[in-house]
Parts: C-alpha cells; sequence; structure tokens
C-alpha cells in the first residue's frame, strides 16, 4: 500500500525526522489558509497524488506570496497530473501540500527497501540526490551505494558512519545521517515497510539534513496488524478494480492486456498468463480467486474483469480441487446475469463436481466455447480476441 507525501513528512516527524513544515489541502481555500497558518513564504505547493516525478510533470511549484500559493493551488488542484510513473492517462490531482521552502546546499538520495533474493533489508544512498534513481542506476551505477542489514544486528551506526564518508559528508552532517538512518530503519521495522525513500535528502542552508520529500509503502500482508496505517489509505489512488477486489478477498492485479483471466491458484495463473502470452494474447489481470471461494467471491471477481473496459475476451480457467467447480459456474452465471457478457467466453473446468458445473453454464444459455484443457483454453481465446479461426 502507497500513501501520499503528506503523510509519510508525518510519520517522519513522530519518529523525529526533520522535515519541511507543510499541511495538505483539499481546496484551494484550505491552501491559502495553510499558507496563513505556516507564516512567511515563499512556500512550496505539492501535488499529493501516489506517484514520483511530479516535478518535472508540473506537480511542484513555488509561491512566494499567499496570493501566489492560492494561484498555484487553482492549476494544480483538479488537475491530471502525467508523471513518468503514472501511465498516459495520469492521476486527478484531489490534494496538495502546501510547505516551507528549504534553501537547497546539496542533494542526496537514501532509501530503504527489500531485498528478497538477498533476505535483507537493504540501504541504499547515493551523492545523485533529486535524479531519478533508476537513471542514476543505468548511467553512473558507481554512484549508487548498498548496505544489506543483518535482521539479528540491526544497522550499525559504523555502516552509516561509512556510506556518510562515501557520500562525502562532513561535520555534523555525518551525525545526523546516522541518526535519520537509524530512525529510518526503526520505522521501517516497527510499521512493516516495503519501501521509505527519501529523494531528495537535503542539507539546508543550516547545514541540517531535511527529507524535502517522503515516501513509504507497506507491506499489504502485514496491514491487519498495522491498523493506523490501513487507516491512510487513499482508494481514490488505487485502481478502482484493485479496491473492489480486495473487498471480495481476491488476489488480482491490473495488467495493460485485453484477455480477462479468472483462475484458482496463484500459480496456475500464472502460467495460464504465460500460456496466454505463448499464443499471442495478452493478459489484462492477474487473477487467483483462491481456493475456498464462494458463490459470491466468484460472482464478485468476474464483475471485475467484465466491468474492465478494455477486455475483449475472458479465458476461465479452473481445476477444482478443494475449489468446486459448480460454485464457479453460478458465480459466472450470476455476473453475467447482471452485467451481461459481450465479449468471448472461453471456460475449461476440470476436477471437482466439473460436470455439475458445465451443466449449470449449459442451462445458462450463456454464449460460452468450451475448451478441453488449458492449453486448447489459451489458443481458443487467443484465436477469437485477434478474429481468427479457434
Ligand atoms: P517528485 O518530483 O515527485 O520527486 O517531488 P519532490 O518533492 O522531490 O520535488 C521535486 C523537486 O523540487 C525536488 O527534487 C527539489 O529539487 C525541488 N524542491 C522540492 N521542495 C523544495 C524546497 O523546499 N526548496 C527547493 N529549493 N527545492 C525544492
Ligand atoms: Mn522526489
Amino acid at each position: 500500500m502507497k500513501i501520499h507525501e503528506y503523510q509519510a513528512a508525518a510519520l517522519f516527524e513522530a519518529y523525529g525526522i526533520r522535515v519541511p513544515k507543510g499541511r495538505p489541502a483539499s481546496t484551494v481555500e484550505e491552501a491559502v489558509e495553510a499558507a496563513r497558518q505556516l507564516g512567511d513564504g515563499p512556500y512550496v505547493v505539492k501535488a499529493q497524488v501516489h506517484s514520483g516525478g511530479r516535478g518535472k510533470a508540473g506537480g511542484v511549484k513555488f509561491a512566494a506570496t499567499v496570493d501566489e500559493v492560492r494561484a498555484r493551488a487553482e492549476e494544480i488542484l483538479g488537475m491530471t497530473l502525467v508523471t513518468k510513473q503514472t501511465g498516459p492517462q495520469g492521476r486527478l490531482v484531489r490534494k496538495v501540500m502546501v510547505s516551507e521552502t528549504i534553501s537547497i546546499q546539496k542533494e542526496y538520495y537514501v532509501s530503504f527497501t527489500v531485498d528478497g533474493a538477498a533476505e535483507r533489508v537493504v540501504m541504499i544512498a547515493s551523492s545523485a540526490g533529486g535524479m531519478e534513481i533508476e537513471q542514476t542506476a543505468q548511467e553512473t551505477p558507481e554512484k549508487i551505494l548498498t548496505i544489506r542489514i543483518d535482521p539479528v544486528i540491526g544497522l550499525k551506526d559504523y555502516q552509516s558512519r561509512d556510506i556518510a564518508d562515501q557520500l562525502g559528508m562532513r561535520g555534523n552532517v555525518v551525525s545526523e545521517f546516522i541518526d535519520l538512518t537509524r530512525k529510518l530503519y526503526r520505522l521501517f521495522n516497527d510499521k512493516d515497510c516495503s519501501l521509505i525513500e527519501i529523494n531528495p535528502l537535503v542539507v539546508d542552508g543550516e547545514n541540517h539534513l531535511v527529507a524535502a520529500d517522503a515516501k513509504i509503502n507497506f507491506d499489504d500482508n502485514a496491514l491487519m496488524r498495522q491498523s493506523d496505517i490501513a487507516a491512510l489509505r487513499d482508494e481514490y489512488e488505487e485502481d478502482p478494480r484493485e479496491v473492489e477486489a480486495s473487498k471480495f478477498d481476491l488476489n488480482y492485479v491490473q495488467l495493460d492486456g485485453n484477455i480477462g483471466c479468472m483462475v484458482n491458484g496463484a500459480g496456475l495463473a500464472m502460467a495460464t498468463m504465460d500460456i496466454i502470452q505463448a499464443n499471442g494474447g495478452n493478459p489484462s489481470n492477474f487473477l487467483d480467486v483462491g481456493g475456498s471461494a464462494t458463490e459470491e467471491r466468484v460472482t464478485g471477481a468476474f464483475s471485475i474483469l467484465l466491468s474492465d473496459p478494455k477486455v475483449r475476451g475472458i479465458f476461465v480457467n479452473i481445476f477444482g480441487g478443494i475449489m468446486r467447480c459448480d460454485v464457479i459456474a453460478a458465480g459466472i452465471v450470476a455476473a453475467s446475469k447482471k452485467l451481461g457478457v459481450g465479449v468471448p467466453l472461453v471456460v475449461r473446468l476440470e476436477g471437482t463436481n466439473s460436470e455439475e458445473g458445465k451443466r449449470i453454464l449449459e442451462e445458462s444459455g450463456l454464449q460460452i466455447t468450451a475448451a478441453d484443457d488449458m492449453a486448447d483454453g489459451a489458443r481458443k481465446i487467443c484465436a477469437l480476441v485477434h478474429g481468427k479461426e479457434a
């Protein structure tokens, strides 16, 4: 789960990390009021969307006076911000943060994330702050410093000191960096983060380290024990189909292809996506309805596929073990009655109660292409979607 910059900055503050004073605002009037509360300018008005690259896209603007804050907030609120990370459709800006500005002497990059292969939390730092880290990684990889953190020992001060040295930090900035990274590592563990990123981490005019940007992602699987974090969720920022899927406890990931997939089991779902690709098709989603889905959940799942305007065909690939094929069939029929199926539907039902499932589908009068097995189904849906003979 992602949160907004203003929310991440508040968490930083709670951990004693220096951030610019700032306030969120949903309207122009609130933005003006926020500026007044902050005191004298200059100010910076920043779009609050779950995406980086806002600066380059026109989502970060400076304002000398309260009147200018009004003008910048009018521009940014309601705009569709297209950044490198949003895709071409962009993101509607529903909130801004109005902050005091900081004078920048030097910009660094620092982040904490999980290196799955190393089974460690890693700290990544760079003297190329303010740049996109992906670009730095490509062009000047030697500028990226990484340390792996032993989960038993934790992050030790000498490790942070070593990084600070390599970044060229001097004097009080070194001790502030050690203090900062210690707090970030504690926050990372306390709150089950998957990423904390400060870009840029700034040395300001008074020679202090300040987090000028704040990004935190959390492990979705830990949200059940992080109710204060779960409460920060902003559903407007998430894919509507993924939000809908989470209400039904479905494992759903939106993709950009046009063949909807409904499968039981994550492994079979992955294999289904592969075999669709192997046949020249492109899946519009990953969907694992799970091993013990109820009819209601299956109905929800199928409705999500039907509601995706990109979908040109649907492949249902079920190998029933604990999952019963008749439950799947009933869910398909219920959702289809509600929403109608305007696209080709290929169904492969195998395993527990498959005969009963096939009978339910047959009696429903739905236009269904039956598949003998997974390969046959993939071939058929790709042919139907691409207009060739099945
Ligand atoms: P991002 O583009 O989404 O990563 O948004 P940032 O919060 O990082 O802002 C973009 C850029 O604006 C930063 O890299 C900084 O160079 C600049 N910036 C942001 N806040 C301030 C500020 O208070 N003072 C100055 N001088 N620059 C700022
Ligand atoms: Mn940034």
